[in-house]
């Protein structure tokens, strides 16, 4: 992100100072210098021919970078300069296949002048010539940012619901599971995503990203999001109190959307259905008072402390399997995870945990016939549906920050509301810039 931000000003500031080079040669050209007037009359277009050629090859299998470089006029001195340069940053014996090698030639001669080396998706390797020999800089890929926009009605869940939005239908399937995962932790406190929602529910987001040139997005945010959830419309909008370039949500008001408590232990994208509550125990076979909510998740599925709080059990516990028990504050809240498959590595009892750590896995321990999570929430010793905990409101944008806050959430909220509500869309590119590598490879 701060790589961005520098490389979008250095952008800014070239574009800035070529302006005021252009005016400057403009206000020459009316003053009189000794009687004498410049004239830079109208220059015509340059047209030079670039510096370099590029050839770009990608690693295929069984062929090694150094054999790759066997194919450039290079003679052995120099190839091993260049693979010890390019060893200060990255180990060429382990490049995936399918590494793209960019050799760039000076013009005309096929002499090589430089040599790009993909190494991740993020990262890539430039040698350069220089006096020694060769030298390696890490270059990040280039990325720009561009702002999505998705509107739509709920039928069955929130995942389907994205899927089919004509907003985001341009991005990759991988890269709108993520978009779904971080709209569900934006209401995590709010919205049971696995159990709350209802036909006729709606949504709309809007969402910021960094995409590389593969269009595969490498970070994301969102920047402004509600969801309409049987009647209640809930809103979230980002801000970075902190100037941490993390920040948080908050709701129209500008209270934070941070709750003591999550409304359920598990990523909703991994719940697969809910067992019904009050049925008949499958394996005691009596119809038992259910005190918790069970979610069936495959086995090893991260559970996560819905609250901060204290180890008090870590263990088998009868029915439950191996159990987990938090205390949270001053012990009016108790939560409780069973049927685990295993704990959190090194978790004991009299541990401090904090809420969205894992602290287990899904399993089927105890009295359970399929893979499942039963979590319970007990107020003062007696059985709370979580969903029907009214907590207080989350902390207020402090005063100092309140008029910043103004200004951004009118930007961010506007961007909600001036999306069509039955139309999913795309936003116009911010006009982040090409980043710096991009600019460099077109020398
Ligand atoms: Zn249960």
């Amino acid at each position: 992100m701060l790589e961005l931000l520098a490389s979008w000003i250095s952008t800014r500031l070239g574009a800035v100072a070529g302006v005021c080079g252009f005016v400057g040669v403009g206000a020459l050209a009316l003053v009189p210098v000794w009687g004498f007037t410049w004239d830079a009359g109208y220059l015509p277009p340059l047209v030079a021919a670039p510096a370099e050629e590029l050839r770009v090859e990608l690693l295929t299998n069984g062929t090694t970078f150094g054999e790759l470089l066997n194919g450039v006029r290079l003679d052995g001195n120099d190839q091993q300069n260049l693979l010890l340069a390019f060893q200060e940053h990255a180990d060429p014996r382990r490049l995936r296949v399918g590494t793209e090698v960019t050799l760039r030639f000076f013009r005309g001669d096929g002499r090589i002048r430089g040599v790009d080396v993909a190494v991740s998706k993020d990262e890539l390797v430039r040698l350069e010539r220089d006096v020694a020999g060769w030298a390696s800089i890490v270059v990040p890929t280039p990325v720009q940012v561009d702002t999505l926009a998705a509107v739509g009605s709920i039928e069955t869940s929130l995942w389907n619901a994205v899927r089919e939005s004509a907003g985001l239908a341009s991005v990759p399937w991988a890269d709108q599971a993520e978009v779904i995962g971080l709209v569900a932790q934006v209401f995590q406190s709010q919205i049971d995503f696995s159990r709350q929602i209802r036909p006729g529910d709606a949504y709309r987001l809007v969402f910021e990203r960094e995409v590389r040139p593969d269009r595969t997005m490498r970070s994301g945010r969102i920047l402004a999001a509600e969801v309409v959830n049987a009647g209640k419309t809930f809103s979230a909008v980002w801000f970075d109190l902190h100037d941490d370039g993390i920040g948080g949500y908050y709701d129209l008001q500008g209270e934070s959307l941070k709750r003591a408590f999550l409304l359920a232990p598990l990523d909703f994208r991994r719940v697969s259905s809910r067992f019904s509550l009050g049925r008949l125990h499958p394996i005691l076979n009596v119809i038992r008072a259910h005190v918790g909510v069970d979610y069936a998740a495959a086995i090893g599925t991260p559970v996560m402390a819905t609250g901060d709080g204290m180890v008090t059990q870590r263990g088998v516990g009868s029915g439950y399997g191996n159990l987990i028990e938090i205390r949270h504050g001053s012990g009016e809240f108790v939560t409780r995870y069973g049927h685990l498959s295993r704990f959190a590595s090194g978790l004991r009892v009299g541990d401090w945990v904090s809420q969205g750590q894992t602290i287990g896995y899904v399993g089927m321990t105890g009295l359970a016939t399929g893979p499942h999570l039963h979590y319970e929430m007990r107020r003062n010793g007696a059985p709370t549906d979580p969903l029907s905990l009214d907590m207080p409101e989350g902390d207020p944008i402090p005063p100092s920050a309140r008029d910043r806050w103004t200004v951004e959430f009118g930007e961010r909220y506007a961007m909600l509301t001036n999306l069509s509500p039955t139309s999913g869309q795309r936003m116009a590119d911010t006009g982040a810039p090409p980043g710096r590598s991009q600019a460099a490879r077109n020398e």
